[in-house]
């Protein structure tokens, strides 16, 4: 690990056995009878998709969920076998790549399912499906009326397995009365179609948040993120989960420079040193993500004073939000713009700064692109052994 970390000037820690304690946490918390889905999109939200993933099925998550298909493709292709739902709707041409690697695919279309089904047929495979119902986050999923209308030519298509229905909450800690509203929805169309003799052995609805505010939600399994990350969702309090953090931003000092009262520092010459004091060159930028803070429009009035609050104390000098970083258990403010690739931190006030010294930084961890290392710790499993992509000749028609 020192010796690793020596080859880097800027790096991510990944603590692999803080993942497999918080697995573990989320899977006693569930109790027996609820299974965990493990969400690895975003490269397991920064930490690195394969390490992760091994991770959370040696603690005992039964399936694996990801956004795009290359995505269930790169841990196949490391070695792992488990069930992997893709989330989003596949592209008309995404079908064959998705049987070959054996991927389970969320329906959110009849268009979308007849070309699975004809994939299906063409390379007699039966496809493993999981239906999405959109009940309210306005993104992916078939309305219930839609579905309504599909349903007849849907569940009529020979080639695709029904084994799973699910839908999204929008706002699981923040809006308590949309997500019954949104979960009401959601099983009344489980039990029209049950109706019509159309069941399905997985349903799922609970996020992180959702799975801790509504234990009476988690139905067959739940699709856990943020919380095998280490985070508690925003607007969940605090509960009986123990989580550990798994993830920290690391650079170190390249450079350290005397500047004079009346200085000015970057690109735009925005910051002007206010004092005589020593500054300290890092070599993260924008193009690491670091400084970049996804800022949504501000909701209520409430959020909008937050935000317009943070901008002013960051302009009177008192760093908030990604605006400063750790270094030898102080923090020391940003100052100037941040370069592409190299910023700045005024280190006047704390001691022993040298050429080399580590500095904490904070950032988003799903914006840090993937070309800064992964250092890891904890116990690393082994590669699978290699994935065999499905036979899908076109002599199986
Ligand atoms: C990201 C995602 C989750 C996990 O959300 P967390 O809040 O991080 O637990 C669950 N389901 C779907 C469909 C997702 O896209």
């Amino acid at each position: 690990m020192t010796e690793d970390r020596m080859l880097h000037s800027r790096w991510i820690e990944v603590d692999l056995d803080a993942v497999a304690h918080n697995v573990s946490q989320v899977r006693e918390f569930l109790g027996e009878g609820v299974r965990l889905l493990a969400v690895v999109k975003s490269d397991a939200y920064g930490h690195g998709i394969v390490p992760v993933a091994r991770t959370a099925l040696a603690k005992g998550a039964s399936m694996l969920g990801v956004t795009h298909p290359e995505e269930g493709m790169s841990l196949r292709e490391a070695g792992i076998t488990a069930p992997i739902l893709v989330f989003r709707p596949l592209l008309p041409g995404e079908e064959e790549a998705v049987l070959r690697y054996g991927l389970t695919p969320s329906v959110s279309s009849l268009e979308q399912a007849v070309r699975l089904a004809d994939a299906g047929r063409r390379y007699g495979k039966r496809v493993p499906v999981h239906l999405k119902v959109e009940t309210g986050m306005g993104r992916t999923g078939l309305k219930p009326a839609a579905l309504k209308d599909a349903a007849a030519e849907l569940f009529s298509l020979a080639e695709l397995e029904w084994e799973g229905i699910y839908t999204h909450f929008a706002s699981a800690a923040g809006d308590p009365s949309f997500t019954r509203h949104q979960f009401r929805v959601f099983q009344d169309v489980v039990r029209h179609l049950a109706e019509r003799g159309v069941v399905f052995s997985l349903r799922h609805v609970c996020n992180s948040a959702a799975a801790l505010l509504y234990p009476e939600m988690h139905l067959e399994m739940v699709r856990v993120g943020t919380l095998l990350y280490g985070q508690l969702p925003a607007g969940v309090p605090q509960n009986s989960l123990e989580l550990a953090g798994t993830w920290s931003f690391w650079a170190r000092v390249l450079h350290l420079q005397r500047v004079q009262k009346g200085d000015t520092v970057g690109y735009g010459r925005t910051h002007k040193v206010r004092r005589d004091t020593l500054l300290a060159v890092i070599p993260v930028g924008y193009s690491d993500g670091f400084g970049i803070d996804v800022s949504p429009r501000p909701v209520g009035m409430g959020d909008l004073i937050k935000v317009m609050g943070k901008i002013v104390l960051n302009y009177l000098g008192f760093p908030v939000g990604t605006g400063y970083v750790i270094i030898n258990g102080a923090s020391a403010p940003v100052v100037g713009r941040i370069g592409m690739e190299l910023s700045c931190v005024d280190v006047g006030k704390i001691p022993g700064v040298e050429v080399g010294t580590p500095v904490l930084l904070q950032a988003r961890r799903t914006v840090i692109r993937a070309s800064v290392p992964r250092v890891y710790r904890g116990e690393m499993l082994p590669e699978g052994s290699g994935f065999q992509k499905a036979p899908l000749g076109d002599t199986q028609m």
